[in-house]
């Protein structure tokens, strides 16, 4: 273990466990910081939910999910077999047990402690894309207002009271409303059936594929080993160093560890004191052919889609399903995400739909991720960011690369400690 001796200011070298988009911005920081890295995946590159989501860079719209109202809407969907919430009717305690907890979690004062939490991350979020994109890594990110639609004013009123309560919790969001008319005029795609619309100007989004396979290629550039087909069985400890070893027997050592497996994270985690739930919220997502392009990202909340330009057409994302994460693709879930946005959405190609896809947001119960150290030292986890791990995955990457490089937490992240 000679070469692993933990040199003055921090690890000489790390393995990050995931080669998601939080796992590979945590080493491109780590990298930043003189870190030599390892980035180990199960499959390869964005092989969870990094892949298919709908690669919004949100910041005005990164609500965590412990809503009051979703328990509501929750228990209302329970009955119903087509809502874009999904809960299958299995005898799993863990499940039953992390929805409880989840619903205790439902609370104005919970809830208003996530967004607290989440405040830097918001602030620094679009500026943590550009130091990679400035430096090495050649994905844009798009300039675009998000646009949310309804078919009435009236259903307009929850995401104003939503975007109002977020500014009361000290988070400005600037947005306008739009009529119906004018929603037609700048899309085409907009049918009769939309009467109202609410601009959230400020954000951006990406091809989130073609962005983690851009960072990774910067990783590797920068001196990095990733390594594919990795499925890290067990994470054990010596002096200054861990090894890392596979289901099949393979082994990389290093002196500082991140797990950044996504929803997979309860797993690894667990062993080293991170009694924080992980659970899979699984969305779908599928791409679509349009008559005329989209000019920039939609979403119709009341429906619970997300829509945003892709690859010359329309990525159409939409569901939350709790299921494991290695459950199959339930192609009915994809059909009741069409029968809900057909009405609403015009000259797309439904039937010419591909690359159908299911991915696993990384929910906790209490609607804050977990990043940070363990209850062993020099081994971190970074995850659970539930539906917006894509736009808070650089900033994450930033501010846990600087706790292991400094020792020292960052304030910002001290909401997210995975031990509490
Ligand atoms: C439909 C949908 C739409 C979404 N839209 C948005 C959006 O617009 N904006 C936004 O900010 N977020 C969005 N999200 C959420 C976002 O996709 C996730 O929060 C984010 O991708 C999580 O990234 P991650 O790196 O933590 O996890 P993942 O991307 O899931 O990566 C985890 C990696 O760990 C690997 N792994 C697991 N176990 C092991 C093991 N034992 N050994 C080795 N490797 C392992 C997996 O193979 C995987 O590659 C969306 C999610 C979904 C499902």
């Amino acid at each position: 273990m000679g070469d692993l001796d933990r040199m003055d200011g921090g690890p000489r070298s790390a393995i990050v466990v995931g080669a998601g988009i939080v796992g590979l911005s945590t080493a491109w920081f780590l990298q930043e910081r003189g870190v030599r890295v390892t980035v180990v995946d199960r499959a390869g590159i964005a092989a969870g939910s990094s892949w298919g989501n709908a690669g919004w860079l949100s910041p005005g719209l990164s609500i965590p999910l412990n809503e009051p109202a979703v328990l509501r809407y929750g228990l209302r969907s329970l009955l119903d077999r087509q809502a874009p919430l999904h809960v299958p009717a299995t005898p799993d305690p863990r499940l039953w047990q992390f929805l409880a907890r989840f619903a205790a979690n439902c609370t104005n004062r919970s809830w208003t402690r996530a967004v607290r939490a989440n405040l830097p991350f918001n602030e620094e979020c679009l500026e943590a894309f550009d130091v990679l994109t400035s430096n090495g890594v050649e994905a844009p990110t798009i300039d675009a207002p998000i646009t949310a639609m309804f078919e009435t004013a009236g259903q307009a009123q929850a995401l104003v009271a939503e975007l109002n309560r977020l500014g009361d919790a000290g988070q400005p969001v600037s947005w306008t409303r739009l009529s119906g008319p004018a929603l037609r005029e700048r899309f085409p795609q907009v049918t009769d059936r939309i009467g109202a619309g609410i601009r959230i100007d400020g954000q951006r989004y990406v091809d989130p594929g073609r962005f983690a396979e851009a960072l990774a290629r910067a990783v590797v550039s920068r001196g990095g080993t990733i390594r594919h087909r990795f499925d890290v069985a067990a994470v054990r400890r010596h002096d200054h160093a861990y090894t890392v070893q596979s289901s099949n027997g393979r082994t990389v050592n290093a002196n500082a560890v991140v797990l950044a497996t996504g929803a997979w994270l309860g797993g690894l985690a667990r062993k080293w004191g991170v009694r924080v739930p992980v659970r899979a919220g699984r969305g779908y997502s599928f791409t679509v052919p349009t008559d005329q392009p989209v000019p920039g990202p939609i979403y119709l909340p009341d429906i619970r889609v997300a829509c945003t330009p892709y690859q010359g057409g329309l990525r159409v994302a939409g569901t939350m399903e709790f299921r494991e994460p290695d459950d199959p693709l339930y192609p009915a879930r994809v059909n009741a995400i069409i029968a809900s946005a057909r009405p609403l959405l015009k000259g797309l190609r439904w039937e010419e739909r591909t690359d159908t896809w299911v991915g696993s947001r990384p929910v906790t119960a209490d609607g804050r991720p977990v990043i940070g150290e363990t209850g062993a030292p020099g081994l971190y986890v970074a995850g659970g960011h539930g539906m917006w791990g894509l736009t808070h995955s650089a900033v994450t990457g930033r501010l846990l690369a600087e706790q292991i490089t400094t020792g020292k937490q960052p304030e910002a992240l001290r909401p997210f400690d995975p031990l509490r």
